[in-house]
């Protein structure tokens, strides 16, 4: 049977393509299947950092006691919607177990590992390909304004070091000076000036634009419906517009990974993370590099073309509501921090599904019980920072090649 590429590739997110990318460097040849369009789903309006400086996972001693008290609060950052829900009860009570030093570490490293190779790919891969993608090393900054959680900061910093993470204190008087875009009153912040920010819908683009120059082929519009399976191989996939075969099969399906992959018995353990954005026209005091407002964990990022608000994590299932009092609490952070807290015109409000882990690690890798089928998925908040980590992964794998970063802890059978 004739194949139509050496991989398909199902999903065309920030994943899918860089996967594409790296296959093509490795001399397959590629066919991305995305039933939207390219980077228009998680991908799209997400905040754009990459950030190594997240290699701690989430799921880290004292969380379950915040996310109690945040339970408590209708606009917190954190927010379960009370249900019965077996999937999304599991998935929390792994999460839960996994809240000890212990798990925290070793995680960490395993994250700090793909972070830091991504880092340093994703560089390469803009400048040596001219991504035009508003990419800017500028760092990023956690402002606090309450001196108790600054000084706790501070005190845990140095601890970084141990996930290659730098970090640099910024006093009150210099943060006063350095980013004019920020009220009077903060208490300082911690630097991270080995994080950086790119605008996301660009990436993508680019990323498209240079995978259909190396030959990759990307289908719009066309959703994959069910599988064609022999013994524990797949032939390919079937269509909305009819079958298509390849040597390998790699599923980049984001959050949508746990229902199409039942379809081959696959359990894997993603629970949605929605969070919202919105993006304006940019201000004209905005900050000069990213940051985070810690104390209501909301993300500020300006490039040259905009401004974006984004935040929040809601296990509230596949729901696609946008709600009215997440996102003006977003606006209601910002204006507790910023001179000009929004910019002079709204262009998108916005939600995305983040693909939860409950270990806070990615899925990747050859798919439990199948030869030719290859997984990468479960990026949650960090799918844009660990994109060419990934890719370049992936690539090794598939072109059997000797890793650049050990996949053990990737692997889709240690669930
Ligand atoms: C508010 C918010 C802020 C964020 N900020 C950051 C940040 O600053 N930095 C960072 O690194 N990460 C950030 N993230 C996380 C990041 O956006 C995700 O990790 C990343 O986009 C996931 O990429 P993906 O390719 O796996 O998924 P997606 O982009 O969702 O791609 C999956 C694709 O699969 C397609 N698909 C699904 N089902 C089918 C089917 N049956 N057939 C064909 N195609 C299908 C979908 O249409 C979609 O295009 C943020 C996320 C949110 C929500």
């Amino acid at each position: 049977m004739q194949e139509d590429a050496d991989v398909l590739i199902l999903g065309g997110g920030v994943i899918g393509l860089a996967c594409a990318h790296y296959l093509l460097q490795g001399g397959r040849s590629v066919r991305i299947l995305e039933r939207g369009n390219v980077g228009a789903a998680t991908s799209h309006g997400n905040c754009g950092t990459i950030t190594p400086s997240h290699a701690p996972p989430l799921a880290a001693p004292g969380t379950i006691r915040k996310a109690l008290r945040w339970m408590l609060t209708p606009d917190a950052p954190l927010y379960v919607k009370p249900r019965l829900d077996p999937a999304l009860a599991h998935w929390l009570l792994q999460f839960a177990r996994r809240c000890n030093l212990g798990d925290w570490r070793a995680a960490g490293l395993a994250k700090a590992a793909l972070l830091q190779s991504s880092r340093t790919l994703i560089e390469g891969l803009i400048k040596g390909h001219a991504l035009d993608c508003e990419f800017e090393p500028t760092g990023v900054r956690h402002i606090y304004k309450d001196a108790m959680e600054f000084e706790q900061a501070c005190r845990d910093s140095p601890g970084l070091a141990e996930f290659g993470i730098a970090t640099e204190i910024v006093a009150a008087d210099r943060l006063a000076r350095d980013e004019p875009a920020l009220l009077p009153g903060m208490a300082g912040a911690i630097e991270f000036p080995g994080d950086a920010h790119l605008r996301p819908d660009r990436y993508c683009a680019e990323l498209a634009r240079i995978v259909r120059a190396q030959g990759g082929i990307i289908e719009e519009g066309a959703a994959v419906t069910g599988f064609i399976a022999q013994g524990g191989r797949l032939d390919g996939v079937r269509t909305s517009d009819g079958p298509r075969r390849g040597r390998d099969v790699l599923a980049a399906f984001g959050p949508w990974s746990p229902a199409v992959l039942r379809q081959l018995g696959l359990k894997i353990p993603i629970q949605p993370g929605k969070g919202y954005s919105i993006t304006y026209a940019r201000p004209a005091l905005a900050p000069r590099m990213p940051i985070v407002l810690k104390e209501r964990s909301v993300c500020v990022t300006a490039w040259g073309s905009g401004y974006r608000l984004g935040s929040t994590m809601e296990f509230s299932g596949y729901d696609d509501s946008l709600n009215r009092r997440r996102l003006d609490a977003l606006e209601r952070a910002a204006a507790e921090y910023l001179r000009e807290p929004v910019g002079p015109v709204k262009q998108e409000e916005w939600f995305g599904w983040r693909p939860m882990t409950w270990d806070d690690l990615p899925i990747l890798g050859q798919a439990p019980g199948w030869t030719n089928l290859w997984l990468a998925t479960g990026h949650g908040m960090l799918g844009v920072t660990m994109s060419a980590g990934t890719g370049n992964l992936l690539a090794d794998l598939i072109c059997g090649r000797v890793p650049a970063v050990d996949p053990t802890p990737y692997r889709a059978d240690r669930f």
